[in-house]
């Protein structure tokens, strides 16, 4: 592949943000995928406000027709439920295709060679400046740069699904039940996607629901599912670096948090905007130093909220308190917004 000065290796939203954000630099970027656009993934498909507002500084425009706005977010559990409203700028659920041709299409303009099918199988193929590995929670960039040294990894079991129904709140909803979570995102006017997420690899949406979620089952009765049942698995996953020479990991393959924070693909657009800073500079050490800052807030989060995961009692216990203290939960949904 012809030399460059910066290579990305991926091109999931991580890769695409962190080569808008190098040709914001002014650096000549190559991006390689082994896929072709639009590539679709499991996904709880929410944009957070503050992902919304990364998005905007790398200047990639995500229409509110894109998709479908939610003004906060609301916790249920058998027995009690509370909400609370982002301050100021809303949520957006977004289909993760028509999230990814929007990616694209701003990549394309931002002037980042884009090669499609084109998977990366060792670093003798990259000849680059700068090589950023984006390849995903799986990533092997990771491993050919020794750069797979793990702080402490956790591991869930996610499936989601859209289900052609008019969104029934404005409010992105998370549903608590005996050992898993389905998050309702609404994705359009007439569609939401339902995600779940558990500790065990064999329990799928339909069976959860009829365990744990029998009012998420009665909302969801006989409306027409829009796309097939996508598997993944979500991860807490902290290295010990993220850069080593001219070899920096992004996105899900430099670390992720449980997808239960809606908070990954926010922090891959920072943390790409970071990286740039950090090439412009000649110093991908700075990366380095800044990666776990960025991490920080959306790890604690997902921390705080898994507590809710260790059984029914502690469960309903602590929905329990936060729906006698809405303000409480008012004040943590602007912290995890990045207010
Ligand atoms: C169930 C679930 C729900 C989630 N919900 C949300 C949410 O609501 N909001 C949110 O912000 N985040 C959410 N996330 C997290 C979010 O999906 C990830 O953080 C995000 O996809 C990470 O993007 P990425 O580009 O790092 O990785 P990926 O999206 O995995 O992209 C990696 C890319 O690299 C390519 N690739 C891999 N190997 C190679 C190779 N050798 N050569 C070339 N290309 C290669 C792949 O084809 C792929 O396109 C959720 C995650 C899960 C699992």
């Amino acid at each position: 592949m012809a030399a460059t000065d910066v290579f990305v290796i991926g091109g999931g939203p991580a890769g695409l943000a962190a080569a808008i954000a190098a040709r914001r630099k002014g650096l000549r970027v190559v991006l390689a995928d082994g896929n072709c656009p639009p590539i679709d993934k499991a996904c709880g498909e929410g944009l957070m406000p503050e992902t919304r507002r990364a998005a905007a500084a790398l200047g990639i425009a995500i229409p509110e027709t894109a998709g479908r706005e939610f003004r906060g977010v609301r916790f249920l559990s058998e027995r009690f439920s509370v909400q609370a409203d982002f301050p100021g700028q809303e949520g957006l659920g977004v289909r993760r295709t028509a999230l990814h041709r929007l990616l694209v299409a701003a990549a394309e303009q931002a002037g980042v060679d884009l090669r499609w099918n084109q998977p990366v199988t060792g670093p003798e193929m990259v000849k680059a400046d700068w090589v950023i590995g984006a390849d995903g929670a799986g990533s092997q960039v990771r491993r050919w740069a020794g750069l797979d040294r793990i702080r402490n990894s956790s591991r869930r079991y996610a499936f989601r699904r859209h289900f052609a129904v008019a969104p029934w709140s404005r409010h992105m909803e998370v549903h608590w039940g005996d050992g898993c979570q389905i998050y309702i995102t609404p994705t359009g006017s007439g569609e939401v996607c339902a995600a779940l997420i558990s500790r065990d690899p064999h329990l799928r949406l339909e069976q959860a629901m009829a365990r744990s979620f029998p009012r998420l089952a009665e909302r969801l009765r006989g409306a027409e599912p829009t796309s097939r049942e996508r598997g993944s698995t979500t991860s807490t996953l902290r290295l010990a670096a993220v850069a080593r020479g001219n070899v920096a990991l992004v996105g899900d393959a430099s670390g992720s948090v449980d997808a239960i924070t809606g908070e990954g693909i926010g922090l891959s657009f920072r943390q790409a905007s970071v990286l740039a800073d950090a090439m412009a500079a000649g110093d991908l050490r700075r990366y380095d130093a800044a990666h776990p800052r960025l991490a920080f807030r959306p790890m604690l989060m997902a921390n705080l909220m898994l507590v809710l995961d260790r059984g029914r009692a502690l469960r309903e216990m602590g929905i329990g308190a936060l729906a006698s203290a809405p303000l409480v939960f008012r004040k943590l949904l602007e912290v995890h917004a990045g207010a």
